[in-house]
């Protein structure tokens, strides 16, 4: 999927007088977007949630962006059709961005079922991109079922449930996995701040 250029031609972009360095000095950590991909149910929200609490105790600046939170706004004209899902992660990709550039640990907790449209991601955020794939087989997320989708996917009542009845495509090569069917969530979220801190994005205590 190929980044979209502007509708308008008449668009002159202005100079921020703060850049992003000074930004990071002060919050004592660098900017980045911590994209967690996975099933239905893998634990990516509540994996993303608690992560972005323990990074608060440590006084970095978080925020949290997930499917429930921009399909009431940001995006409530889509729907789950591919071309729809495209869409949602692209603009999901800018406003992670924005975070990012404004010096947040992002945190977007999406399932963004196909690989090009992580890629797009990826490409839009460079080198502060980190891809967490919240990896657990389909049975184990039909069993927890929070929401009971995968019921009403099975009896035909919603279209285009990812692992049911529409792709989920895996991501070759995340920076970091976590198998929530293996790992808690302590665990977890261990995991990924040893993960960012050997990266540099936050600071060893
Ligand atoms: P997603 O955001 O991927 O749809 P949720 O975080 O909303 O998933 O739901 C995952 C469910 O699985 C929650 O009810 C959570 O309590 C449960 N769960 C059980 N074990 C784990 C684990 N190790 N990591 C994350 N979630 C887990």
């Amino acid at each position: 999927m190929k980044k979209t250029s502007p509708a308008s031609k008449n668009l002159t972009a202005t100079v921020s007088q703060i850049s992003l360095a000074q930004r990071e000095k002060r919050n004592r950590h660098r900017g980045c977007v911590l994209w967690f991909t996975g099933l239905s149910a893998s634990g990516k929200s509540t994996i993303a949630n608690e992560l972005e609490a323990a990074l608060f105790a440590r006084g970095c600046q978080t925020f949290v962006l997930d499917g429930d939170r921009v399909r009431h706004g940001l995006c409530s004209d889509l729907d789950f059709s591919e071309k729809s899902r495209h869409e949602n992660i692209r603009r999901v990709g800018e406003v992670a961005k924005l975070f990012s550039d404004a010096g947040f640990i992002c945190l977007a907790a999406f399932i963004s079922p196909y690989r090009a449209d992580r890629n797009l991601v990826r490409a839009m955020a460079g080198e502060n991109f980190v891809e967490v794939f919240v990896n657990a087989p389909l049975s184990v997320c039909e069993l927890r079922d929070p929401k009971g989708l995968y019921a009403k996917a099975r009896a035909h009542q919603i279209k285009n449930f990812t692992g049911v009845s529409a792709p989920y495509e895996p991501p070759l090569n995340p920076e970091i996995e976590i198998r929530t069917d293996k790992l808690t969530v302590a665990e977890a979220v261990q995991k990924s701040i040893r993960h960012l801190q050997k990266m540099k994005f936050i600071k060893a205590r």
